[in-house]
């Protein structure tokens, strides 16, 4: 029960401008890569098809960061792919190791321990799902921008992309954007919801009303369901994590040590936050060509619960084509059971196509 009073979410209204003012010229917004020096030509792909896609019609800075220094050769590489402006950034040594609260033998043992999870035996892995959910937006580079698309290597952008989304997203006032969402592995999260329940129950004053904790808790807050935004694609505004009441989450959970006793992905930790401390209106799927291994994202028609199931077909068909989509529709992997697409749908009272169209769709 929350008393009026300390009533406390995160208030975000001053976070959008007003984009029709003559003086409008861009959104003060970044492409961000947190990426190894091997992973060049990985690189390198992602950033040629994102800017065919999208970028080179709006040429938005990109800043690359890595824990260890960039070489001359990846630097001068991606420096001539990208439209925009170009920034190196290096990972402090303190964003990227153990805080002294953490027990590094235990850590160790937690590795051994789950090895037989995907990367659980990885302490590399660990560092970087910690830094992605406590310090990338932190990073001074980083501080000189409020929103940020997410671009990894090997990430493909198959249809155009002819809406600058970070406009989208600031003038429809959405503050956290994703292309596909699923169910995390339990095991590399067995005590994250206890931790993030005691923390919301520590401060019901964060929570805000028209939250979208349905999408991650179908037993009304027993249970997580495992749903996540996949944040190897993100959208959002930065202001975001570094509300109050993000950097405590954040805080809170470091604390707790599942960044190291166990493998807490910064996905679940977005995700859970903002579906918990965000009205849910400020979540947004944006509806892109997108492929990260081994998913795609086809841009279905998205439409009301009313529309039929021919409308919905009519409008994919159209979508597909006058976006020149270089991918198989049927490839599409919203609705399929391991995604929380119907999860998202239905609690935005939304629809997509039930089944994929048929090849020649
Ligand atoms: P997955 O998508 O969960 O399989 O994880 P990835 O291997 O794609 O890692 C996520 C992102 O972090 C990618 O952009 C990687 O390039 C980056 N990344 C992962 N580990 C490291 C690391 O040790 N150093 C740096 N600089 N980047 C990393
Ligand atoms: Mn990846």
């Amino acid at each position: 029960h929350i008393n009026p009073n300390i009533y406390d979410p995160i208030k975000f209204d001053d976070w959008f401008i007003d984009t029709s003012k003559p003086e409008y010229t861009k959104m003060n917004a970044t492409m961000v890569s947190l990426v190894r020096n091997e992973e060049l030509a990985d690189m390198l792909e992602s950033i040629e098809q994102f800017e065919a896609s999208f970028n080179h019609k709006y040429h938005y800075d990109w800043v690359f960061l890595n824990d260890k220094e960039f070489t001359p050769r990846f630097k001068k590489q991606v420096s001539e792919k990208c439209s925009g402006n170009v920034k190196f950034g290096l990972v402090p040594k303190e964003h990227w190791s153990y805080p002294d609260f953490i027990d590094q033998d235990k850590a160790a043992q937690a590795r051994i321990d789950m090895s037989h999870i995907i990367y659980g035996a990885s302490e590399s892995y660990r560092f970087m799902c910690r830094y992605q959910s406590g310090f990338f937006w932190r990073h001074p580079i980083m501080l000189e921008y409020d929103w940020y698309w997410r671009v990894e290597p090997s990430t493909r952008y198959p249809c155009d992309i002819p809406d600058d989304l970070f406009k989208y997203m600031n003038d429809n006032k959405k503050i956290y954007g994703f292309t596909q969402s699923l169910h995390e592995y339990h095991e590399t999260i067995p005590s994250l919801f206890d931790s993030v329940l005691t923390f919301t129950n520590e401060h019901p004053e964060y929570v805000p009303h028209k939250n979208f904790a349905s999408f991650i808790s179908e037993d009304d807050g027993e249970t997580y369901n495992g749903c996540h935004f996949w944040s190897n694609f993100e959208i959002a505004n930065m202001k975001l994590w570094r509300s109050k009441q993000y950097v405590e989450f954040f805080d809170y959970l470091d604390q707790q040590g599942g960044f190291f006793y166990e493998r807490h992905g910064d996905a679940p930790v977005h995700s859970v936050f903002a579906s918990i401390f965000l009205p849910m209106d400020q979540i947004e799927y944006l509806n892109i060509g997108y492929y990260h291994i081994p998913f795609w994202n086809v841009p279905y028609a998205v439409g009301k619960n009313s529309d039929s199931e021919e409308t919905l077909l009519e409008q994919t068909k159209e979508k597909y084509l006058s976006l020149n989509c270089k991918v198989d529709p049927r490839e599409d992997f919203t609705i399929n059971g391991f995604s929380c697409g119907e999860q998202y749908f239905k609690q935005k009272k939304l629809r997509t196509l039930p089944t994929v169209p048929d090849k020649d769709a």
